[in-house]
């Protein structure tokens, strides 16, 4: 136990996290050219705001939530998603008072007590955008634009944008009484949690991961069919604004997302991964949330996407990684004098951006340069008293052995590296 961590959770170790720095990179890059704005939330956030916005029929209320009592007895869950936060903090802190709609971003931890598989973990990262504050079809396209122009800079192909809409609650009305006469012969072999959603939300029904009901929802009316006048200009509206900037998309009348308070557009994301979940980003409309939450109604959109499941498709699909991050220079050193000179080089080396590696553990000048080597070091130099006492030094260029001299202080060194 107590070297093995949680269930569902991984380390992010250090021959891997230059991967997600530079994810992060691209992240932060798109999101200024998009003019989207970062938000940071807590961890854990009061139970039911997850429950009023994520919805209560949603398989991550139902079954997944992290939730616990704290020890004043206020009932807590850790964030299993973004866009509830998002909200809570755009009501309470006054963000609808400022020019809108507001543009934001997050990059976070993600908690769901889920069963463990490949692209599937108990803490996993989301980035997510949300636009709150405009209902224009505009910003739907622009969202799934952004999702794809970052899934394309990171060098991911063959992904498909699959849309829909999933009406308002007016034309929803109509449906779900269509959709329940369709379900209802079946009632009695639907599972316990959709049994439960029969009356609730029969939506939901289509969304559930049982092949039992998956087969039972198979041939059922499509919501698409039945949406509203204003709800179809909408969708049309996207469809026309991503034809406007070449993002080929698809008409897939079978999503209805996960999250409850979705209107009109729906999208998701899908990778044709073989050895992991595929869904690697998922969005829509939630026009209804912001007043569940007990504000005015403000019409919002947004999307999440995994990370874990970004790099997992990056790494089926065989996409080149960037390099790890490696010294610029090793200073070796051999005698008292020359340790204690070294770490002050070393010191003037970093204040002028230079990435120096040292010795610590006081090893042989041989065992020195192996270690140089092999954290690959892209030049070395090794400070005895001899070139102390010469004000020289010999700077090996590891990639091609190359040697150079040059006076042994940091401004030298630095023109010598940096060439
Ligand atoms: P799924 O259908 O795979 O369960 P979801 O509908 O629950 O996904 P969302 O709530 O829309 O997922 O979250 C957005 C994205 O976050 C997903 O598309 C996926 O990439 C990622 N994601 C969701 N749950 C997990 C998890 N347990 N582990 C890793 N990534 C996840
Ligand atoms: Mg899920």
């Amino acid at each position: 136990m107590l070297t093995k961590a949680p269930k569902g959770t991984n380390d992010i170790l250090p021959d891997k996290s230059h991967i997600w720095q530079h994810i992060e990179k691209e992240i932060l890059k798109i999101c200024k050219e998009y003019n989207y704005k970062e938000i940071r939330t807590p961890v854990f956030e009061h139970t039911e705001l997850f429950e009023r916005g994520v919805g209560d029929t949603t398989d991550v209320v139902e079954k997944e939530m992290y939730t616990f009592n704290d020890k004043g007895g206020r009932s807590i869950t850790l964030r299993p998603e973004g866009t509830a936060s998002v909200s809570r903090s755009y009501i309470e802190n006054g963000i609808f008072n400022t020019p809108q709609p507001s543009k934001l971003f997050y990059n976070i931890a993600c908690y769901r007590y889920e069963k463990n598989q490949a692209g599937r973990y108990r803490e996993f990262h989301q980035f997510g955008a949300e636009v709150l504050g405009g209902g224009e079809p505009s910003i739907d396209a622009e969202l799934m634009s952004l999702a794809m122009l970052l899934y394309k800079r990171v060098g991911l192909t063959n992904l498909k944008l699959n849309i829909n809409s999933i009406g308002c609650p007016e034309c929803r009305k109509e449906y779900n009484q269509k959709l329940r006469e369709f379900l209802r012969p079946n009632f009695d072999n639907l599972c316990d949690t959709c049994k439960n959603r029969f009356e609730k939300n029969p939506l939901r029904i289509l969304d559930c991961k049982s092949s039992v009901c998956k087969d039972i929802a198979k041939g059922a009316p499509m919501l698409i069919d039945c949406i509203c006048d204003e709800c179809r200009d909408h969708f049309e509206a996207v469809k026309k604004a991503l034809e406007n900037m070449g993002i080929e998309y698809f008409i897939d009348p079978y999503i209805v997302r996960g999250l409850d308070y979705y209107t009109k557009t729906v999208f998701e994301i899908i990778a044709d991964n073989k050895n992991s979940n595929s869904t690697i980003c998922g969005g829509g409309r939630y026009d209804g949330l912001i007043a569940q939450l007990g504000h005015t109604t403000t019409p919002a959109a947004g999307f999440a996407m995994g990370l874990e499941r970004l790099i997992l498709t990056m790494e089926e699909q065989g996409v080149k990684f960037p390099e790890e991050n490696v010294p610029d220079i090793y200073i070796g050193s051999m005698g008292d004098a020359a340790v204690s000179f070294a770490s002050g080089l070393a010191f003037k080396l970093r204040e002028k951006g230079a990435s120096v590696e040292i010795d610590h553990l006081k090893r042989s000048v041989k065992a020195q340069m192996k270690f140089a080597n092999k954290i690959g070091a892209k030049n070395a130099v090794i400070i005895g008293d001899n070139e102390m006492a010469e004000n020289m030094a010999n700077i090996k260029n590891m990639e091609n052995g190359e040697e150079v001299k040059c006076a042994l202080d940091a401004q030298s060194i630095l023109d010598v590296i940096s060439k």
